[in-house]
């Protein structure tokens, strides 16, 4: 039996997992290795790790953990979680069924991509959801928003922090007010309701808009308001849902970390996990004191 399970190897699991094994806690990881920003090519924001490659993030976090033998990581997917009575039992992809005081889920989310031609080969590279992760790289550069939903045009105008060379494409009539319209007019910002045919680049980057009519418009990136599913299946299996507020543990034992509960950054994530840990430490230690506590009166009756 372990004392967590921690199903997710992202920069939440894995630094739960770190601190964890500080704690001299038995922790199995599980990660079926379909991280969100698998796409991406440099991770940015993240103090002493700016530009670096997710998968190397990743590969090191796991080395770093090594050391901890009390930390078993495999590569397998967590199909079934149960809980009976105190404890979780969890059936992996591999065949196993391990048991555990604690579940730790950091499972992450899945972006929902437009189903344009050539948008999911190039998200990550020249197309683009956070401004905040990866408009620096483009900065003062031609950029185009997509914006498909209401409010898209939000992040048109977040983006001038960046660049004033900005369009908005609509990919159809657009819904804007008179008062937005102004707006964007204000700032340059030009509108092209034209649907999009495909996004076309070089083997490495997104290059250029092609429109239905065939014309076409270079520019250097396009950002997207993107929708995101919380990987929320094993909860369901628990027989649990999210809280409507946040709370932690979000049911007796069940914690969430990172993305799939309320971060969307990787240091958000391993500050995160950090934090669970530590909650799951105490929460565990309270326990064992009880424990000893019920231990030592029943021995006090007994002599
Ligand atoms: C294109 C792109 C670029 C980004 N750029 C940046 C950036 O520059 N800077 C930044 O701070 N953030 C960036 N992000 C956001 C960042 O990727 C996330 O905030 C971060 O990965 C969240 O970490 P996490 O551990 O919560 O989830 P994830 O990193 O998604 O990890 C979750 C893990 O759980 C595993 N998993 C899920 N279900 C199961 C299961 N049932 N069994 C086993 N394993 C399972 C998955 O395989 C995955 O490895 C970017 C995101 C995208 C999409």
């Amino acid at each position: 039996m372990f004392d967590v399970i921690i199903i997710g190897a992202g920069p939440a699991g894995l630094s739960a997992a770190l601190m964890l094994g500080r704690c001299c806690r038995s922790v199995l990881v599980c990660d079926n290795g379909q991280p969100r920003n698998i796409v991406s090519h440099a991770m940015h924001g993240f103090l002493t790790c700016d530009g670096m490659v997710p998968a190397e993030f990743r590969r090191l976090g796991q080395e770093q953990l090594q050391k901890y033998t009390n930390v078993e990581i495999r590569s397998t997917t967590a199909i079934d979680a149960r809980r009976t009575d105190d404890l979780f039992t969890v059936t992996l992809g591999d065949g196993s069924i391990h048991t555990a005081r604690a579940l730790l889920l950091a499972t992450g989310l899945k972006d929902v991509t437009p189903s344009i031609e050539g948008f999911r080969r190039y998200y990550g590279a020249g197309v683009f959801s956070c401004p905040y992760c990866d408009a620096w790289e483009v900065r003062d550069q031609p950029l185009a928003v997509l914006s498909q939903r209401a409010g898209g045009e939000a992040l048109a105008f977040q983006l001038l922090q960046w660049s004033r060379d900005i369009v908005l494409c609509t990919n159809g009539p657009h819904q804007l007010n008179s008062e937005t319209l102004a707006l964007l007019n204000q700032h340059n910002i030009q509108i092209y309701e034209t649907p999009i045919a495909r996004l076309e680049g070089s083997e490495q980057c997104f290059e250029r808009i092609v429109f239905t009519d065939g014309s076409t418009l270079a520019r250097a990136a396009l950002f997207f308001q993107v929708q995101h599913v919380r990987r929320l299946e094993l909860l369901d299996k628990l027989g649990c849902s999210l809280p409507d507020t946040y709370q932690q543990p979000i049911a007796p034992g069940i914690y969430l970390a990172g993305d799939v509960y309320r971060t969307r950054w990787v240091s958000g994530a391993v500050a995160d996990g950090v934090e669970l840990a530590v909650m799951i430490n105490i929460e565990l230690q309270k326990e064992e004191l009880v424990r000893s506590y019920q231990t030592l009166k029943a021995f006090n009756r007994a002599i």
